[in-house]
């Protein structure tokens, strides 16, 4: 395991010599090594004798511990306690590494290099180390005294996009709770204040309390966990000055805005615009308090330690103004969310022998009409009827009490969904560099990040097969591409093996056997269930070694990050994501142009088949495509990666849980990285790059 360091070639002898030489452990007395206590625990101590029978160890607080040498890793000199960069580190084996982050993180320093990796263990708390006393420190470049920082990660894109010419990216990855939309932020806050002076910089900074208003939400795992995707272009013009950006988002979480699991909440900008709404805004929208709004109660979940959401609500305010969301803007789009809120209090009363209902008249169907301007018996009968073409003449039928319910939640989804596209809309418009747009562009990901609850669905494979490819594109970038440089080359070269995750990929998006295309093509089946699904996914999928039937209608999917246990109840309605056209029409009839845009967008992605509208392209398969095309994005850019870790579970500072660190050091493969990284070369040009900077 320590001896795989070889010499790339002549040149870098001395030091990869220096490095075996060190790599080579001799178990003698007074060595300080790492005894194996436990399974997953590792001691700190010094070798008392060693002899083939066992050794006897010492730890730092004076315990003995016996064992053969087998249990026994090396640890490295005093001297390299705490260093900045995992390539420092003579030994590098697990104890060593988590024990060189941990003594970091027990002094409040977060950031470790891993080679070309920046490492972000998430502190839970503030750390003194960002504002503009830093960013000078970093910009000025007084370097030997400055530690590993994203602003350093930040800096070194900056320069290499105005040296190169070329695009750069900054690739934010972690576990849900991880940290990576503080990261993200702090990365543009320092990206601004490098490339200002127009002005454009802070209403870019101003789009992250929208942005975190309508698409985050308190989840089990982060009360402010991203539920989009998000990648920022900002744009620079050739003098290195930001000239605007461009927001691109990924697959809202839909379904939360009508059902969230106990003790999660529905995205922060409902209860914000409940606690904060102004008199005359209340009256305007008949607002109530959130805790009356069934979308809102039914988690049990109503507030956040620590969150002012009121306070916040007027930051999000000003955050409009300064991003010239105007004031009927603004007004309209709290009118939708009251829509919304109203909608999921609507009730339905059975009217039949046959168990239809009828839109119980009250103020919820009331005021969802008025606030979405259109006639309150047309909104009615659009939730309890459907009209469906036979021959030559339209039917009317009548829905049942859960079919009714489903389209009352399916209109409000509709609603929320398209309101967030519109505000990213509004936001871009706001954002545009236009004519400026002369230079390159620092490319920021910040997505939702890997999920594994009790119950995981739809939303969680989608989360979870989006970290996929962005696991793939580290991957690629860090093993393979750098491996492949040195073969062609025809450097002498040892291989470090890393986990593919292409297998994993395979059994998502592989066609016509993969997860997406036998999901789409059971959701053409009227008569599909959760039972025909799991089966069908059995039979096709149980040959990959990533997929496991647990029982019935529980399949597992061992992620690189872990295995994760998935329904398959909800899955199918969630993929099709339909909405009765009748509901569409209606929108579009409303007289309010808002409304009307919302349905234009609604019915963009949809199309008309049997008075049914189904979406063109199944949610999964849009949201494959998607991917996609960021990853073609992504690789026209030099990357800089940055792994968020989380320090423990239960959002704490000042708690550091090594097994849950080891375990997302392992699953991303930062080990390896450092492996390649410190018997590789540290940079490369080509003759010409190399030539013409001189
Ligand atoms: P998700 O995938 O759920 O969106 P995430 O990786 O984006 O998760 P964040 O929302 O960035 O996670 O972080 C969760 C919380 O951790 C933050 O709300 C903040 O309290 C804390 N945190 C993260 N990074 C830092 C930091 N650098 N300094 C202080 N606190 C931090
Ligand atoms: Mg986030």
């Amino acid at each position: 395991d320590e001896g795989n360091a070889k010499p790339a070639n002549a040149l870098s002898m001395t030091a990869s010599f220096k490095r075996r030489k060190a790599d080579l452990f001799a178990l003698k007395k007074n060595s300080r090594v790492w005894f194996r206590a436990s399974e997953d625990s590792w001691v700190l101590g010094v070798v008392q004798s060693a002899t083939d029978a066992g050794s006897v160890v010492c730890s730092t607080d004076g315990q003995v511990f016996k064992g053969a040498s087998k249990k026994m890793l090396p640890a490295n000199p005093e001297i390299l306690e705490g260093v900045d960069d995992l390539i420092q580190l003579s030994y590098l084996n697990e104890p060593a590494v988590l024990h060189n982050l941990q003594y970091r993180f027990d002094r409040d320093t977060i950031y470790t290099k891993a080679g070309p990796v920046l490492i972000a263990i998430n502190p839970f708390k503030k750390i003194p180390i960002y504002g503009s006393e830093f960013v000078q420190a970093y910009r000025n470049k007084m370097k030997e005294s400055l530690g590993p920082h994203v602003y350093m990660t930040a800096d070194s894109a900056y320069k290499a996009m105005i040296r190169d010419g070329a695009n750069q990216s900054i690739i934010i990855s972690g576990e849900s709770g991880a940290g990576k939309t503080e990261t993200a932020k702090i990365t543009m806050q320092y990206l601004a204040a490098l490339g200002g002076g127009r002005g454009v910089e802070n209403e870019i900074l101003q789009t992250n309390p929208i942005l975190e208003a309508f698409g985050n939400a308190k989840t089990l795992r982060n009360d402010n966990s991203s539920r989009f995707g998000k990648l920022i272009d900002i744009h620079f013009d050739t003098s290195g000055r930001i000239c605007g950006a461009k927001i691109q988002t990924y697959l809202l979480e839909k379904s939360r805005v009508v059902q969230q699991a106990q003790g999660e909440r529905s995205y922060h900008v409902f209860y914000q615009l409940c606690a904060g709404a102004d008199p005359s805004l209340r009256v305007h929208v008949n607002l109530k308090a959130a805790s009356q709004y069934r979308y809102l109660n039914q988690s049990e979940c109503l507030v956040i330690d620590n969150v002012d959401d009121a306070d916040l609500f007027q930051s999000m305010l000003s955050a409009m103004d300064v991003v010239q969301i105007s004031k009927v803007d603004q007004k309209n789009a709290f009118c939708m969310l009251a829509a919304v809120l109203w909608l999921g209090n609507v009730t339905f009363s059975i009217c039949d022998s046959e168990n239809h209902v009828v839109v119980d008249d009250n103020e919820a169907i009331q005021s969802a009409a008025s606030l979405l301007h259109c006639n309150v018996k047309e909104l009615m009968a659009a939730l309890c009827t459907r009209k469906i073409r036979a021959r030559h003449e339209d039917i009317v039928q009548k829905l049942s009490y859960e079919q009714a319910s489903d389209s009352r939640d399916a209109l409000a989804k509709a609603i929320y969904a398209s309101l967030f596209d519109w505000l990213v809309d509004v936001i871009n418009k706001s954002l545009e560099s236009g004519k400026h747009r002369t230079g390159r562009s620092i490319s920021i990901l910040d997505i939702y990040g890997f999920e594994s609850f009790k119950k995981n669905s739809f939303e969680q494979l989608c989360i979870n097969y989006a970290n996929e490819r962005l696991q793939q594109h580290f991957n690629r970038h860090l093993f393979k591409l750098e491996q492949e440089e040195y073969t062609a080359e025809g450097i002498d070269w040892t291989r470090v093996d890393f986990v593919d995750n292409q297998e994993c990929l395979d059994l998502i998006e592989r066609r016509p056997l993969g997860l997406i295309s036998l999901l789409d093509e059971e959701c053409t089946f009227p008569r599909a269930t959760e039972e025909t699904l799991s089966m069908k996914l059995n039979k096709h999928l149980n040959g990959n070694s990533c997929f496991k039937l647990e029982r019935g209608t529980i399949f597992s999917i061992h992620h690189y990050a872990g295995e994760v246990v998935y329904e398959t109840a909800g899955i199918m309605e969630k993929n099709r994501d339909l909405l009765h056209a009748d509901l569409l029409h209606l929108l579009g009839s409303c007289e309010c142009s808002l409304v009307n845009s919302l349905a234009e967008r609604v019915r963009d992605g949809f199309r008309k088949s049997n008075g049914m509208e189904s979406q063109k392209q199944s949610v999964a398969t849009k949201f494959k495509g998607q991917l996609y095309k960021l990853m073609q994005r992504l690789e026209g850019t030099s990357p800089h990666f940055v792994r968020c870790i989380k320090s423990n579970r239960f959002q704490n500072a000042n708690a550091y849980d090594n097994d849950l660190v080891l375990q997302q050091l392992r699953c991303c493969g930062v080990l390896e990285v450092v492996r390649i990284a410190r018997s590789g070369y540290p940079t490369r040009y080509s003759h010409h790059q190399f030539a013409s900077r001189w």
